[in-house]
């Protein structure tokens, strides 16, 4: 993924709620998130913190806080760092138990976070991770979703069952369609062509491989996604439509065992 370490940060907004999207590691992408009207900064996730602290300061931007969606280190491992360099308060998932470093505040299913003058709600996603969560501000449209979904795809089943993770996909189904999703890994091409490998025919999915193999050419992110795109051409998103069931041999079948079988194809690819 040499590609993407060229990328430089990328600026979005989203009404007063600012994002810049900093590609980290090999394919990661951390958040850094700024409210115009207070000027409150966070961050969603750690997975660098030089990287991290150098975009703060290029912006002269501190750190309020520190929005952790799962414990992989690869989203929590600048928690500390960034804690003590910018006291920056860390709020994660209490289903993670004691595996996000530095936290202050535990949330669950249904909690707000107050973010300057916005707010975030807090979404139990389990199935990537145990306590996975996803930080969701509705009034902007806008989710950060960690590895609960990718851009045609989505977490792989570390710690939870297929049917756990059907049901966390649901909860982020039922946002308005025009939501902005960010999610945290750059994986969109090797998906597309797995989305491919089950539905070659499917032709919103050839018109999003075509559009994602020019961005990627071009070195520019597939990152942030629109739920709307990904309803049509994601099959984790897809496991109750009976065209995707019948395309891997299931028709009939409960979606939860199309998810499963999606799931496993993808793990085996
Ligand atoms: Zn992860």
């Amino acid at each position: 993924m040499a590609v993407l370490r060229q990328q430089s940060a990328m600026e979005n907004r989203h009404g007063p709620l600012t994002v810049v999207q900093l590609p980290c590691l090999q394919d990661n992408y951390a958040f850094l998130l700024k409210d115009e009207g207070s000027g409150t900064v966070a961050t969603v996730d750690t997975p660098d913190a030089d990287a991290i602290g150098a975009a703060l300061n290029e912006r002269g931007w501190g750190l309020d806080l520190i929005l952790n969606t799962h414990w992989h280190p690869d989203h929590t491992g600048g928690n500390e760092a960034l804690k003590a360099r910018f006291g920056a308060h860390i709020v994660g998932p209490a289903g993670e138990d004691d595996r996000i470093p530095g936290r202050d505040r535990a949330v669950v299913d249904g909690d707000q976070v107050a973010f300057g003058g916005l707010n975030a709600q807090v979404l139990e996603t389990p199935g990537h991770t145990k306590g996975h969560i996803v930080f969701h501000f509705a009034d902007q449209k806008v989710g950060f979703v960690g590895d609960t979904l990718f851009s045609l795809g989505c977490g792989r089943l570390f710690e939870g069952t297929p049917a756990q993770m059907w049901t966390s996909l649901g909860k982020l189904r039922a946002m308005p369609p025009e939501t902005v999703l960010y999610c945290a890994h750059e994986y969109t091409a090797a998906n597309a062509k797995f989305a491919l490998s089950l539905e070659p025919d499917h032709a919103p999915l050839k018109e999003r491989a075509a559009e994602i193999e020019r961005l990627r050419a071009e070195g520019q992110p597939t990152v942030p996604m629109t739920l709307s795109q990904e309803l049509q051409t994601n099959p984790f998103l897809r496991a109750d439509d009976p065209a995707l069931a019948a395309s891997v041999g299931l028709r009939g079948a409960a979606p939860t065992d199309v998810f499963a079988d999606v799931r496993r194809r993808k793990d085996e690819f």
